[in-house]
């Protein structure tokens, strides 16, 4: 047995069969030195006579995880994949990847230009490349069509999700049950090979049958993913990939591969993607705590109120197999609450998410209280209860009493200062804000709420326990609104100052929908209900009175009891049972009669203009808040919206949006609206001291660096 090795990839004699092995840790990403090591390895292989046959795998958990993508802004170092792949593909002795754990992106085209693969049953493999704005561009488009069918190949390259060994079939050749088999099973299918003189098999070479792939089979996908996909560039691109691994020969086939990689890679999406993808990673890295920070054991959670809140913060937790105890303080609010979270659970399992024994064990986590005293023992608690100052400090105090040393005290609060809450504990060390996003079981975004003495090792347990609840989590300091709900702000005031100066309801949301969101402002607004805008002016009435705009006509809607979708009548009209906005003239009369008697005079407004006066302001308020140290890094910013407000990922968030469109463009157009509005302009449209600053220099936000 000889061995040869490079750092990351190695190899080894094992009889008359070479196994290169890469161990690039943490997830074998397929760097400059894999692929170099992977050539140098092969190729000797290849020269030696003592070698019939080569396997590849991997010495660590995955077989691969893909491309190594803080490569790709550094552009392409030689050898390409695509050159590593045609050395395999071309080899004249056989080549068999040993899957031995997930393979995905790069680490899958690798296995399917190899001639024969083997792995386990409950692999994974896939190819999310769409997830970045891009493509597989190194044959997984052509090379996957052929081995699992154009219908499969197509899922899982346009949706990106990754999909079952067993579920492959045409992929693998040998599917053993359990990967400790795959050892011994490969060197006897690289015997088995050998005596039976097979060649290489290049699935280069496969041909796909045409009655596999109809021109229905397009259209119809086509038609299935259009919501999912909309505004998306990609995806359409890895169809027409598809397409042209069923119409074209190989070698063209790979070439219009090639050619829409390329496209995809130069576009805005593909940049706002990439950057989304370690934005997200980013987060969770925090400067407050370091590996030596200690993290406390969540064991058991107390949540205080059973509302819409307090039901889905419990749900999350009962989900990931931690007891909860809710406390309200009458016994009926406990069993409404109660009762709710067992019809959403009821409804999950109708819907086959969830068997009936899940529902039960879910259940059986979640007990109620109305004595503090039962709160002795959790190691967390979570306050949900009204949005008023005295009735949390009411609660605080309590916890404070009966909370043993060393548990949480965390506050769901949407406004309201963490410091304050906090002040009034003996721990204020231990106080911190969790603000969940409403449905708190479904919404992914958790904002965690440092106040001012919260201690280090309660940041990173926060932070950590997001994790286990599968939430996404973003450190923010304590001011109004935090960071979402303080930007969402500027951003629903313009939306309702543009209709009173002449845009209508539905062609503002029009025109956001159109950007990327969900859903406009206004369809936005009377779903969530135009009475807790409402109440959240009635509390800030003495900021806002020097602008007599602000908001009226929402104002004047609520006064009339048009609070929204709940009662059928919002900003528009709802027919019984259905949630199809419905626009109503009565509110574009109601804007232009607040209008006049403002004194605006309302005009034709141009669809960029909405767009500019909607986010522009937003990210006016977002350059604030990165300056203040509420927000560490713009990405932070972006991660929030993306997950908290439907901001279109393809666009990276409102941060990285300004980036790609530059920074002083967004300042230029914050002083010509400065001028243009009046007094309204004056008010709104000051530009953030870091937008100049920023702008200025001709830097991005993702180049800012604090004390800089
Ligand atoms: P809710 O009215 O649905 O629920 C509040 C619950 O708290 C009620 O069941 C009430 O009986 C109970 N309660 C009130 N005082 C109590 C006390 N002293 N002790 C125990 N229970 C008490 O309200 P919600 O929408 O769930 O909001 C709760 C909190 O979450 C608020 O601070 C709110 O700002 C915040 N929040 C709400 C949203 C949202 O979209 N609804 C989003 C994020 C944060």
């Amino acid at each position: 047995m000889s061995e040869q090795s490079s750092s990351v990839v190695s190899s080894q004699l094992q009889q008359n069969v070479a196994v290169i092995t890469m161990s690039n840790a943490p997830v074998n990403a397929l760097s400059t030195a894999v692929r170099k090591g992977l050539i140098e390895h092969v190729s000797q292989a290849l020269e030696n006579d003592a070698v019939d046959a080569i396997v590849l795998t991997s010495s660590l958990a995955l077989f691969s995880g893909g491309a190594d993508i803080s490569e790709f802004s550094k552009g392409l170092v030689e050898p390409s994949l695509p050159a590593v792949l045609d050395l395999i593909e071309n080899a004249n002795k056989p080549v068999i990847a040993v899957v031995s754990g997930p393979a995905f992106g790069g680490g899958l085209e690798l296995a399917l230009a190899s001639h024969y693969r083997v792995t386990f049953a409950d692999n994974k493999v896939g190819l999310p490349e769409v997830n970045l704005g891009i493509l597989p561009g190194a044959g997984g488009t052509q090379r996957l069509p052929r081995l699992a069918g154009p219908a499969k190949a197509l899922d899982m390259i346009v949706t990106g999700k990754p999909a079952k060994a067993k579920t492959l079939p045409g992929v693998f050749d040998v599917i053993v049950d359990k990967p400790e088999e795959l050892q011994a099973t490969v060197m006897t299918f690289a015997g088995e090979l050998l005596a039976k003189g097979e060649a290489p098999r290049k699935t280069s070479e496969l041909v796909i049958d045409k009655a596999q792939a109809p021109e229905q089979l397009f259209a119809e996908f086509r038609k299935g993913i259009a919501k999912q996909a909309r505004g998306f560039y990609a995806p359409e691109r890895c169809i027409q990939c598809v397409e042209a691994a069923v119409n074209l020969p190989f070698e063209q086939g790979l070439a219009k591969e090639g050619e829409l990689f390329m496209e995809c890679m130069n576009t805005p999406q593909a940049r706002a993607q990439q950057h989304f993808f370690f934005a997200e990673r980013a987060a969770s890295h925090v400067a407050d705590f370091d590996k030596s920070t200690p993290v406390r054991d969540i064991k058991k959670v107390g949540v205080i109120g059973a509302g819409t809140m307090g039901g889905g913060i419990a749900m999350n937790f009962a989900n990931a197999g931690i007891p909860v105890v809710m406390l309200e303080m009458k016994q009926e609010a406990l069993d409404k609450g109660l009762g709710v979270i067992r019809r959403n659970y009821e409804n999950s399992a109708k819907k086959g998410k969830l068997t009936s024994e899940d529902v039960e064990a879910r259940m059986a986590l979640l007990n109620g209280t109305t004595e503090y005293n039962d709160l002795a023992d959790v190691d967390l608690v979570i306050e949900a209860v009204f949005e008023k100052m005295d009735v949390k400090q009411a609660v605080f105090t309590k916890l404070d009493e009966v909370c043993k040393p060393g548990a949480i005290l965390a506050t769901n609060t949407s406004t309201l200062d963490v410091n304050e809450i906090a002040a009034v504990t003996s721990r204020p060390e231990d106080v911190i804000g969790l603000h969940f996003f409403s449905p708190a079981n479904v919404m992914k975004l958790l904002e965690v709420v440092k106040a001012d003495k919260t201690a280090p090792d309660v940041i990173k347990t926060a932070m950590q326990m997001a994790k286990t609840i599968r939430k996404v989590a973003v450190l923010v300091g304590v001011c109004f609104g935090f960071v979402g709900n303080r930007m969402i702000e500027a951003y629903s005031r313009e939306a309702n100052r543009l209709m009173l100066e002449g845009a209508k309801p539905e062609d503002i949301d029009k025109v956001i929908y159109d950007f990327g969101f969900p859903m406009g402002p206004f369809t936005m607004g009377d779903m969530a209900g135009l009475d807790i805008g409402y109440f959240v002016r009635e509390g800030r009435r003495e900021f806002i009175a020097h602008d007599p705009s602000y908001c009226v006509v929402a104002d004047r809607l609520v006064e009339q009891g048009r609070v929204g979708l709940k009662v059928g009548k919002g900003t528009y009209l709802y027919e019984q049972g259905n949630r199809t906005p419905i626009p109503d003239p009565e509110v574009i009369e109601i804007a232009k009669q607040e209008a006049q008697k403002l004194g605006i005079e309302q005009r034709e407004i141009s669809q960029q203009e909405i767009v500019e006066r909607i986010l522009y302001p937003l990210i006016n308020e977002g350059a604030k808040i990165l300056d203040e140290g509420i927000a560490a890094k713009s990405s932070d910013i972006d991660v929030i919206y993306v997950y908290g407000y439907g901001f279109p990922v393809y666009r990276g968030g409102p941060m990285q949006y300004a980036d790609e469109i530059g920074v002083n463009n967004v300042y230029e157009a914050m002083l010509k609206y400065r001028e243009q509005l009046g007094d309204y302009g004056k008010a709104w449209f000051e530009p953030a001291p870091l937008l100049a600053k920023l702008a200025e220099q001709g830097k991005s936000f993702k180049q800012f660096k604090r004390g800089e």
